[in-house]
């Protein structure tokens, strides 16, 4: 049995796949619910609105959307910001411009890494040499 603190709460609970306790997952399911049922009811809202119908976070909702538990479809005006930039986006966490510079980002970190290899190597190879030197002279 492990035992951790609910990251919502603080609470001491046993571990679930959910990473919350009994009490706050309880919440969690009502606020998603009361955002489901908001939307049924008034399908162009949006984000704002659909926070402040149902008084659950803007954080919370985008959760929900970003699980796949409120399908954009349902809600063709509800957006999320881009994670990078804040942009309101229809699908995913980036919008196109971050996403295509995180590509580009990405490229760049695979060329320092082959690059801090290469020098690793050096060091490696440095280090090598002065101990056997070390060596050497016993
Ligand atoms: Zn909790
Ligand atoms: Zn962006």
């Amino acid at each position: 049995m492990n035992l951790s603190n609910c990251p919502q709460c603080g609470k001491v609970y046993v571990t679930n796949h959910y990473k919350l306790c009994a009490n706050c997952l309880r919440d969690i399911e009502d606020q998603y619910r009361k955002c489901v049922d908001y939307l049924r009811q008034n399908r162009r809202c949006n984000l704002n609105e659909l926070s402040e119908g149902t008084g659950v976070s803007i954080r919370m909702i985008i959760r929900f959307i970003r699980e796949g538990r409120i399908s954009t479809k349902d809600a063709p005006n509800v957006q999320t910001p881009c994670e990078s930039c804040g942009e309101p986006i229809r699908d995913g966490t980036l919008c196109v411009g971050c996403r295509s510079k995180l590509s580009r980002d990405v490229q760049h970190m695979h060329e320092d890494t082959r690059r801090k290899e290469g020098l690793d190597m050096n060091e490696f190879g440095n280090t090598y040499m002065k101990d056997r030197s070390k060596f050497d002279k016993r």
